[in-house]
């Protein structure tokens, strides 16, 4: 099964697939999580990708798809895997399509005030990327990872200037995605305003039927 997670920065899609890939036994690819990876290797593309990420805004088509290349050829990939941040422009979805078959993809979706409030408490563990919010998700022991015990620490695109810019890039350049996906009949939406932990049984759920063939789609999450 190769799912796509689609939505704004800060909507929880990372959240989400850390539960999904643990049901469905397949790997959860974020991007960003990839770029962060490379970023902190002192070599020259990891500071270009630092300096870009920094800003808020989008790596080059050319990095990022040598990378996701690298990245699905992977054994653990053959079975399927959750592609969290990726495609956010036309130019990588028609890269995709000519890469992989895709299932379905999730798009989620909250109100501003929520994606900001998710943003700027946010909280990410240093070594297995597990993410934690300082009110909603919080860690059972405070600044540290409830599932490898390392650090968490906030991101440095989680600040103002940068997040602003990411909402920008987000409404420009990968909002449009989502009437496309929806053309080719491939769009679930997730509409996240219940709390975590129901979203989260309710996305399980459905997945579940699906793949038992107890219904031909995921249908609207919410
Ligand atoms: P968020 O979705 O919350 O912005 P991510 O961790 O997915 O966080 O992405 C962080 C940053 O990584 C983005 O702002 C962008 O600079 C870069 N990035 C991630 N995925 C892509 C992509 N598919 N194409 C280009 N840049 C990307
Ligand atoms: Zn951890």
């Amino acid at each position: 099964m190769k799912l796509l997670f689609l939505g704004s920065p800060g909507v929880g899609k990372g959240t989400y697939a850390q539960v999904l890939k643990e049901v469905l036994n397949i790997p959860h690819i974020s991007t960003g999580d990839l770029l962060r990876a490379e970023s902190k290797k002192n070599s020259p593309l990891g500071r270009k990708i630092s300096d870009i990420m920094l800003k808020g805004d989008l790596v080059s088509d050319e990095i990022m798809l040598e990378m996701l290349e690298e990245r699905i050829a992977e054994k653990d990939c053959k079975k399927g895997f959750i592609l969290d941040g990726f495609p956010r422009n036309l130019v990588q979805v028609n890269h995709l399509k000519n890469l992989i078959e895709i299932s379905h993809v999730l798009n989620f979706k909250a109100d501003d005030e929520v994606i900001i409030e998710r943003l700027s408490g946010r909280l990410t563990c240093k070594k297995c990327s597990t993410i934690f919010h300082k009110t909603g998700n919080k860690p059972k022991k405070e600044g540290v990872c409830d599932a490898c015990g390392h650090e968490l620490y906030q991101r440095k695109d989680d600040t103002s200037e940068a997040v602003k810019k990411r909402l920008e890039v987000y409404k420009e350049k990968t909002k449009p995605l989502i009437d496309y996906f929806k053309n080719e009949g491939l769009l679930v939406e997730v509409i996240i305003n219940k709390p975590i932990s129901e979203i989260r049984e309710q996305i399980i759920t459905k997945v579940k039927d699906y793949l038992e063939g107890k219904t031909d789609k995921i249908g609207e999450i919410k």
